[in-house]
């Protein structure tokens, strides 16, 4: 961005999964070496500082253990978890012309003997880049006529609640947070992965707001907050429809609002009379006293901000519960006042022309001529084990394409999933940074760029700016990005299309709809080009230039047009159109309860992104506390047994692992609590997604992290 001899400083966006999307500035030395990263002053919701995951990144783009060069599994080496430092004996080194050789021969020749569809790529946020996350990959696994991946592991049940009732996911500004007098985060851990949004919170606290939590956990944010309510696992519908039972039966809703902007709320109010306080609380654990003065106070303070996370939208009923908790700014017209309203990801403000990146079309040039298959990633267990059984389900999956990701960690049903990648007649590629839980089971690892290595384009769910990341350094040794990866393969492939060429730049401009290919430009974004990119960095887009806010008037991009509290879309599918509680399978009052007792939060590390960063030994040191943990009330110790400090063993039917019992009095009675790390960097070689299981969400076919039911022994001489 700007030249100033011997340094340069170049303008580059992290593209971890977080919020934030800061934009960071890298200074580059006369060797071209990176040798400071720092959040981007000028950014409004950067700020100029980086959350202490990225702060250190250098640590990491210069990993002494990084995979720097393509790498063949040596003959003879079984696949299977390999102990850590030593995972270069089982791999030989290859040039890129030999691994991109011999990996598309042996995809002709499953795709000949199988189908296409027997290939199953497995990707999702490992960069949120725009050409990172999905383009030229989408085009290579389109025209080969692979199986496509139905990427719902971490959002899709909450981003489809949302859309149910608002039509597109964006909410409130964060930068207007400032204003609010009351914000409630629901499922939110600002504090932990939201950081950027923290000083908004707390300018409005320092006028005057105060902050509630509503998370069963007393996550950082919670510990600072002014209430926090740590209801159980999975009832947060049944709390948003209890919150509504009472602002509708004390006239607390904004009759206006709904009148103008909403559908359904005869039907929903209905529905909300029979959510008492007393019901609600036998399900949340709260008391009816507590449920009646929350919703008073979020139905009376104003502007009151709802900041809804993830986190919620990760049980059995998420998506019901999301719904649910979205249409309370709707009841009273939160949304009218700056400052209030709700966010759960403002992702759906950025209108990328995902056609021209990802060009479905080019699987009508594939061998079966059509779309394929979709296969669902949280499923990945069942797809590695079971897909070819049944002739309607298609073919099993012979080969697994993986980037972007680390499913040998983060896939539910973890046991499933490692049962299905140690599988012989499974040609299994991995493009990764390091070696991971995944990389253990490659027959080739490919080595990948890290955000300061390539090109990208990037919008945010947590913040309305497009912003542009260059490349700052050259990558360390063959290190590529997924756009040179697909593209080179597409040609080795012998694809002959000339969007495999592509340059990043090219595909940033077709992003942004201002190629020569004739798509429109989108209203949004269309006073964004690239060169304006390259001068300024980051540009805010239209709406958010012009300082409006959504849901305050005009048209909603649901059928009906209207904020929707009946759904015609659910009801014409057979489902409830109204948002109701049903208890997750997996819950204390499930029949399951009855042999595994306890609610098991399958927490993410607070210091790691998912899986990314659990290799590195400055993270690991500030995730020490609560890593390989068990948390558990002292009363749920006590009936077992266990004191602080005890081994104890952590299972199901699905599997087990000892952990060390951490007495935590903030957790509801009945719940435990554990962290997301590497299962190779835990002497069970497993990790808590050994205890996960892989049923759905009930919107979205998300993954249920968090609707899983286990019982806990104490550990004595390595024997429960
Ligand atoms: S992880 Fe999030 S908060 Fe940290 S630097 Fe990246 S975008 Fe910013």
């Amino acid at each position: 961005m700007a030249a100033s001899a011997p340094f340069r400083i170049v303008h580059t966006v992290c593209s971890h999964d977080c919020p934030d999307s800061c934009a960071v500035l890298v200074t580059v030395n006369e060797e071209g070496r990176a040798v400071k990263v720092e959040g981007d002053p000028s950014q409004p919701v950067t700020r100029g500082f980086l959350c202490g995951k990225v702060a250190k990144y250098l640590d990491r783009v210069y990993a002494s253990d990084r995979v720097l060069y393509p790498l063949r599994r040596k003959a003879g080496v079984a696949k299977g978890p390999l102990q850590r430092g030593s995972e270069h004996e089982s791999y030989e080194r290859v040039s890129w012309d030999e691994a991109l050789d011999a990996i598309a021969v042996r995809l002709k020749e499953i795709a000949d003997r199988y189908g296409p569809e027997s290939i199953l790529p497995y990707s999702y946020a490992g960069t949120i880049g725009v050409l990172g996350y999905g383009s030229m990959d989408r085009r290579f696994f389109h025209r080969l006529g692979a199986s496509q991946l139905d990427r719902t592991i971490c959002s899709e049940a909450g981003g489809q609640a949302w859309n149910l009732v608002y039509g597109r996911k964006f909410g409130t500004p964060t930068e207007d947070v400032r204003l609010a007098k009351l914000i409630i985060a629901w499922g939110a851990n600002i504090h932990g992965n939201n950081i950027h949004l923290w000083p908004f919170v707390e300018e409005a606290r320092r006028n005057g707001a105060r902050l509630i939590v509503i998370d069963p956990y007393r996550t950082r944010t919670a510990a600072v907050a002014d209430w926090h309510i740590a209801i159980r696992p999975g009832t947060d519908a049944a709390l948003a429809l209890g919150m509504m039972h009472v602002i509708l039966n004390e006239g607390l809703e904004d009759r206006a609002y709904i009148e103008e902007m909403t559908h359904g709320f005869e039907l929903l109010a209905e529905r909300a009379r029979e959510y008492t306080p007393e019901r609600v609380a036998a399900w949340t654990g709260m008391t009816a006293a507590e449920i009646e003065q929350l919703a008073r106070e979020y139905a009376t303070t104003r502007p009151a901000m709802l900041r809804l996370n993830y986190g919620v939208q990760r049980s059995q009923n998420g998506g019901t519960a999301v719904r649910a908790i979205a249409m309370l700014p709707a009841l009273t017209g939160a949304w009218k006042h700056r400052g209030g309203g709700g966010q759960l990801s403002t992702s759906g403000a950025f209108q990328w022309d995902k056609k021209a990146l990802e060009r479905p079309d080019l699987a009508l040039a594939s061998p079966i001529g059509r779309l394929a298959r979709v296969v669902n990633m949280s499923e990945l267990g069942r797809a590695l084990t079971e897909l070819g059984s049944r002739a309607e389900d298609g073919p099993a999956v012979h080969a697994l394409f993986v980037y972007s990701s680390n499913p040998g960690a983060i896939a539910p049903n973890h046991n499933a999933v490692c049962r299905g990648l140690m599988r012989d007649d499974l040609f299994t590629v991995v493009h990764e940074q390091f070696f991971t839980d995944t990389t253990d089971y490659a027959d080739y690892i490919l080595p990948a760029t890290t955000f300061l290595e390539h090109t990208d384009v990037q919008g945010a769910y947590g913040h309305y700016f497009v912003q542009l990341s260059m490349q700052a350094i050259e990558p360390p040794g063959d290190a590529r990005s997924n756009v040179w990866l697909f593209g080179r393969l597409a040609q080795r492939m012998g694809f002959t299309e000339a969007c495999f060429r592509d340059t990043p730049e090219e595909m940033i401009r077709q992003a942004l709809s201002i190629g020569e290919d004739g798509h429109s430009k989108k209203a949004n974004m269309e006073h964004i080009t690239f060169e304006d990119l390259e001068r300024e960095g980051h540009i805010p887009l239209a709406f958010h230039r012009d300082g409006l806010r959504p849901f305050t008037s005009g048209r909603v991009a649901t059928p009906s047009g209207k904020i929707e509290f009946f759904s015609e879309t659910l009801a014409a599918a057979g489902q409830d159109g109204l948002p109701n509680f049903v208890p997750p399978f997996e819950s204390r009052w499930g029949e399951t309860a009855k042999k595994y007792p306890l609610e098991l939060l399958a927490r993410k590390s607070d210091n790691y992104m998912n899986s990314t960063f659990a290799n590195l030994p400055g993270h690991r040191k500030m995730e020490a506390r609560t890593s390989q943990k068990l948390e558990i009330h002292p009363v749920d110790a006590e009936l077992r047994g266990v004191v602080e400090g005890e081994r104890v063993r952590v299972f199901n039917d699905r599997g087990s692992l000892e952990l060390t019992a951490m007495l935590n009095a903030s957790l509801p009675a009945g719940v435990v609590a554990a962290r997301l790390d590497w299962a190779k960097l835990h002497p069970d070689g497993a990790n808590i997604n050994a205890l996960t299981s892989e049923r759905l969400t009930d919107i979205g076919g998300g993954a249920t992290f968090y609707s899983t039911l286990v019982e806990v022994a104490k550990t004595v001489g390595g024997e429960s």
